[in-house]
């Protein structure tokens, strides 16, 4: 282990001096101090004063297959051996990158064909947008530019993502793009009314088919949205949505495009989520758990139809990552992969872990007085606060309550997320029914502080 070349509170002022942090207020973060977290090992992390956590984010959904997994070491340190960069321009590839191609499309379903790579998902969708237009271009239809995301969708932090996302104060922040447009999200809880989960799931998908019709469909190159909703506060759709959502892409041409950064890879207990739901996107982007987050890898994966149109009459592809398919990143892929498939783990969570997890949050919350609602599938759930479940009334200072409950787990030693009025958990893969047991103890003594200590019990 490396010795620590300072103290905590050394660690956090120098931080405080020369870090802009990501989604926070930088002011209230320096005065506190950032949480120096130190060493990793299978779900459990340890702070700089060697505090134990479990992890029930796998960082930030990305640690699949837990921390200090000694094969994805040993994959890069090999591949910094014998070729630790070489690019993908001029005519020229390397093994690995090669061999993560063979092995990804033997784990997607066969329509797709071929993938772009990238450091992350941010840029994976950048390419998305770009290589969609292109895409258009080259059939003929160069008009066809505007993607539709969704309010509250996350695509990443750069500026095309960012417009493709539909986080208001993102937006807010640099501006928008030209030719992207949004529909609300298919949020049963918040925006169901007297519907049935199922009449709403078509109310929220027809949405879509009213934007393209105002905008024309000659004009809408694609719909981009994540198969369950994960920052945006990890919001289920309803079981009738995809269906209808996918019969409106095609009845206008429009693409489908699922962001399966966060999805991808077994969350749900499928290979991707977009196969737990049912339909068949035109592209996928991954990212996250291509590499178990070791270390930074993305990329768009395309349909056969759309590289054909690409390769075959495209010409030039006009865009190129000095670090696309590093080969050490490729080779932590493989490695991931590997482990991912040949250990059966997404196997394990759909017949076992995941279904063990679900029952015990229902179990455990199903009757709790804070809790409205409890979405999830695989090893990805959600807990909803509200005032009154019956009427799905939420707390008016329902983000302040999940932002108190989110530091109290901490407290307790569970990492644990809020986002908006939402507690989510997304842990390590590879969790054992002991670690799912001590997630959900941990969330509800978190739970039950909050409702102590905000006065809400
Ligand atoms: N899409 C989704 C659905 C995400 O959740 C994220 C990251 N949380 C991104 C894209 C962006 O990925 P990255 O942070 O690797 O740029």
């Amino acid at each position: 282990m490396t010795a620590p070349k300072h103290t905590t509170k050394e660690y956090q002022a120098l931080d405080a001096a020369h870090h802009i942090h990501a989604f926070l207020d930088q002011k209230t973060l320096n005065e506190q101090g950032a949480l120096v977290i130190a060493r990793g090992q299978g779900l459990n992390l340890w702070d700089s004063d060697g505090k134990r956590y479990l992890d029930g984010m796998s960082g930030l959904w990305c640690t699949a297959l837990g921390y200090g997994r000694a094969d994805l070491n040993a994959a890069a340190a090999r591949q910094l051996e014998e070729l630790p960069y070489y690019n993908l321009f001029f005519h020229t590839t390397h093994p690995r990158v090669v061999e993560l191609s063979e092995l990804l499309f033997s784990l997607l379903p066969a329509h797709y064909s071929h993938a772009i790579y990238t450091n992350s998902g941010s840029e994976a969708n950048e390419v998305l947008i770009r290589s969609v237009r292109r895409y258009w271009q080259v059939v003929g239809k160069p008009q066809k530019k505007i993607m539709i995301g969704r309010w509250n969708g996350y695509h990443g932090s750069t500026l095309g993502s960012t417009a493709l996302g539909g986080m208001g104060f993102m937006h807010e922040m640099g501006g928008m793009l030209p030719d992207f447009a949004h529909i609300g999200e298919p949020y049963y809880f918040a925006a169901g009314g007297d519907l049935s989960e199922d009449e709403f799931g078509l109310e929220a998908a027809r949405e879509l088919e009213a934007k393209i019709l105002e905008l024309g469909a000659e004009n809408v190159a694609a719909f981009v949205a994540e198969p369950f909703q994960g920052a945006g506060g990890m919001i289920f759709p309803p079981a009738s949505y995809w269906a209808e959502i996918q019969r409106i892409c095609r009845q206008h041409d429009v693409l489908l495009c699922a962001d399966e950064v966060i999805g991808g890879f077994g969350r749900t207990g499928e290979w991707f989520a977009h196969q737990h739901f049912g339909f068949e996107p035109d592209t996928l982007t991954i990212a996250k758990g291509l590499t178990s987050g070791y270390i930074p890898m993305g990329g768009l994966v395309l349909s056969r139809r759309i590289a054909d149109a690409l390769v075959q009459q495209g010409g030039v592809f006009a865009h190129g990552l000095t670090y696309a398919g590093h080969p050490v990143a490729a080779a932590v892929a493989i490695a991931n992969l590997t482990a991912l498939r040949d250990e059966r783990i997404v196997e394990r969570v759909k017949a076992d872990t995941g279904p063990y997890l679900q029952q015990l949050l229902r179990d455990t919350f199903g009757e709790h007085p804070l809790i409205g609602e409890i979405q999830g599938t695989g090893l990805v759930a959600a807990l909803q606060f509200a005032e009154d479940r019956a009427s799905r009334k939420r707390f008016a200072n329902e983000n302040d309550i999940a932002w108190h409950c989110r530091n109290v787990g901490f407290d307790e030693g569970l990492i644990i997320r809020s986002t908006l009025g939402r507690m989510i958990v997304a842990p390590a893969l590879v969790a054992s029914h002991a670690e799912l047991d001590e997630l959900v103890e941990k969330t509800r003594r978190a739970l039950d502080r909050t409702g102590r200590e905000l006065n809400l019990l």
